[in-house]
């Protein structure tokens, strides 16, 4: 097995890309048009967003909490009213 670095798409929210040791002859299956799961069954979900989009699951949860806050605002704004 010839392992290779991949570099993953810029995280939308911090712009860093990551770098993940990955088998050569799986990355050429997945750039071939191969779905993801099929490369990688056992994949978690944080590294297959991590592959594919290049978000972080620790930059996806503070956006996630973030938009959860201001929701949560919203609606006190909402019941408070004016
Ligand atoms: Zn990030």
């Amino acid at each position: 097995m010839t392992k290779r670095m991949f570099t993953t798409p810029a995280c939308i929210s911090c712009h860093k890309t990551s770098e993940v040791e990955l088998d050569s002859k799986d990355v050429e299956r997945w750039q071939g048009g191969e779905l993801i799961q099929n490369v990688w069954p056992d994949i978690s979900a944080e590294d297959r967003e991590l592959l594919m989009t290049g978000i972080h699951s620790i930059c996806w949860n503070a956006m996630f909490s973030e938009a959860a806050e201001e929701a949560v605002a919203f609606i006190d704004f909402l019941i408070e009213g004016d």
